[in-house]
């Protein structure tokens, strides 16, 4: 079952954050935050840092 997100990005371009890491947990509240307030810039800089993030301490 997936969720249904209210997601301008396609899926894959919009990072999820990994459950229990404190860095995934902030930049993923950044992330709603942005979409909440439908600041595209912020919410681009926010899947921009947590995709970085996921892929090198998650490795995926
Ligand atoms: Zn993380």
């Amino acid at each position: 079952m997936k969720p249904v997100l209210c997601d301008p990005f396609p899926t894959g371009f919009a990072p999820v954050p990994v459950d229990g890491c404190a860095i995934c947990t902030e930049l993923g509240a950044r992330q709603r935050k942005a979409r909440d307030a439908g600041n595209q810039s912020a919410l681009t800089d926010a899947n921009v840092l947590l995709r970085r993030h996921v892929r090198q301490a998650h490795g995926s």
